[in-house]
């Protein structure tokens, strides 16, 4: 059986006609960036998201979840650094009047060289390093001799017109209620840009009511939003987007050996969601966020080349220390254990960070970009046979069984509205009826439904049915009695 090479496109026009994203406000040609989940999409979300919440809340003893609010007070943003510096070095072609980030620009040439074979190679491989150390150094006026030196053009007017490099900042401002102030910025709030700063600010809330001691996590989910200068590749760049963000507390000094441990333990998570290992790799960061004394990515090999999914920083005390500088509130933790170099407590301090931060969509992406396969082979009697196949891992599956009767009499359907019944309580179940057993699969198939069971007539002799498996197309016989059971050991 071939899996053919798929265009992205291929997957994106699946993802809307098998219920699983559509381009937001569609109706209105759409909002760019901007993204709906369908049912099937929204259900994969929620799937993949309770998945990495119960890893992080439930099986472990010392990360415990909250929700914090999207609003946040504005000196928020000024103590996190993000009003000063959450920024992009971005450029505008003067032709076109399209602008772009300058990063992205570089690395959309670096791939053109690319594709030029390995003299090619070297050169993309010599730009990305000259960009990256310009970028570390702020060098806005060496990375546009960059562009200029390597007669880069604006992919629509083909032109090399640039404007100056200049910074622009990613944070959506709205207004906040009706007071009239003198001061128009007195109103002013920003979307969130990062779910951190909600943990931050409610550090000692959790530590004193959980009676949490170092090292502990706080764990959260939710809307982000950044105004990205140039979104594109569906749901991996949006401007509205969920975040699943971890940070783990712990002493100064011990932040390497955290950073090590969640850099390892996140690889594996992703590898235990079915991602093969060598689809993930880790990218050292060379340019620092302002609050970070260590950084990497954690890329996945996306159709579109190698991205970031996640990100591991080590944030260091800046974020508790900048909430207790603007807030002039103390935020610091007693630590009575004994340090074994003093003979003393510890005492207090400001707790160190090791932050975890995975976009919940490009987790999507990746799953359905993995398990998408357009799929043609030869029958047995000579004739060609094809399908498109989701191959989600039937533990994210948005619908996991599908019951189908064989026929609309004869008693079939009773029997199959019981086992739905049955199963509903434990698992998504799917039931349908109409057309052919084998348009049935297929539609299956094409949403991702890992098992479906098919009544027949012999089910009412014998107490037996058919259970298909997605992904081998395999049949067997089984008791009926037994397939809750079989699908709750498939999908643990
Ligand atoms: P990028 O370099 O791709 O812009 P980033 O380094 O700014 O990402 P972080 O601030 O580290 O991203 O955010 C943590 C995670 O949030 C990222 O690894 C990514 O999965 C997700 N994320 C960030 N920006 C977006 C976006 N615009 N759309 C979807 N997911 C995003």
């Amino acid at each position: 059986m071939a899996n053919e090479q798929y265009n992205f496109q291929e997957l994106i026009a699946h993802c809307k006609e098998y219920g699983y994203i559509f381009q937001s406000s569609e109706i209105y040609d759409g909002l760019a960036a901007v993204y709906d989940y369908g049912q099937n999409g929204a259900q994969l979300k929620k799937n993949i998201r309770d998945y990495w919440w119960k890893s992080m809340t439930q099986l472990h003893d010392n990360i415990v979840g909250i929700d914090a609010a999207i609003f946040m007070h504005p000196t928020t943003w000024k103590a996190s650094g993000h009003v000063d510096n959450f920024s992009d070095p971005m450029i505008d072609n003067k032709d076109s009047k399209k602008r772009y980030r300058v990063d992205h620009l570089i690395e959309g040439h670096a791939d053109i060289l690319k594709a030029q074979g390995p003299e090619g190679e070297k050169s993309a491989a010599v730009l990305i390093a000259e960009m990256e150390g310009l970028d570390a150094k702020g060098d806005f006026a060496g990375l546009r001799e960059l562009i200029d030196r390597y007669k880069i053009v604006c992919p629509i007017s083909k032109t090399g017109n640039w404007t100056d490099v200049r910074q622009f900042n990613l944070m959506f401002k709205t207004e906040f209620g009706a007071v009239s102030s003198d001061n128009p910025d007195d109103n002013i709030v920003y979307l969130r840009p990062e779910t951190a700063q909600g943990i931050f600010v409610n550090f000692l809330n959790v530590q004193k009511t959980g009676r949490m001691k170092i090292p502990f996590g706080i764990a959260q989910t939710g809307k982000a939003f950044r105004n990205e200068i140039v979104a594109r590749q569906f749901i991996f760049r949006m401007r509205e987007f969920e975040q699943m963000e971890m940070q783990y507390f712990i002493r100064p000094g011990s932040q390497m050996e955290w950073y090590n441990y969640w850099k390892e333990t996140r690889k594996q998570w992703h590898e235990s969601l079915g991602i093969p290992a060598d689809k993930l790799r880790f990218h050292n960061h060379i340019k620092l966020a302002h609050y970070a004394d260590a950084a990497l990515d954690i890329e996945f090999e996306f159709p579109f080349g190698w991205k970031e999914l996640e990100g591991i920083h080590s944030r260091t005390d800046f974020d508790l220390g900048n909430h207790e500088k603007f807030s002039k509130k103390k935020i610091q933790y007693f630590d009575n254990d004994i340090n074994p170099e003093t003979g003393k407590p510890y005492g207090n301090y400001v707790p160190y960070v090791v932050e975890t931060s995975v976009g919940l969509d490009r987790l999507v992406l990746t799953i359905l970009s993995l398990s998408y396969a357009e799929e043609k082979w030869t029958k047995e009697d000579g004739s060609e046979d094809s399908r498109v196949v989701l191959r989600i891992p039937a533990k994210i599956a948005p619908t996991k069984l599908a019951v189908l009767p064989l026929t609309k009499k004869d008693g079939l359907p009773e029997i199959a509205e019981e086992l739905v019944k049955e199963c509903r309580a434990h698992f998504h179940c799917f039931y349908e009826e109409k057309d052919t057993i084998g348009k049935r699969y297929r539609r299956m198939d094409a949403i991702g439904t890992p098992f479906c069971v098919t009544i027949d007539h012999q089910t009412k002799d014998d107490g037996t049915v058919t259970i298909r498996h997605r992904d081998t197309m395999t049949q067997e016989r089984v008791a009926l009695k037994d397939v809750k059971d079989i699908i709750l050991k498939a999908i643990a």
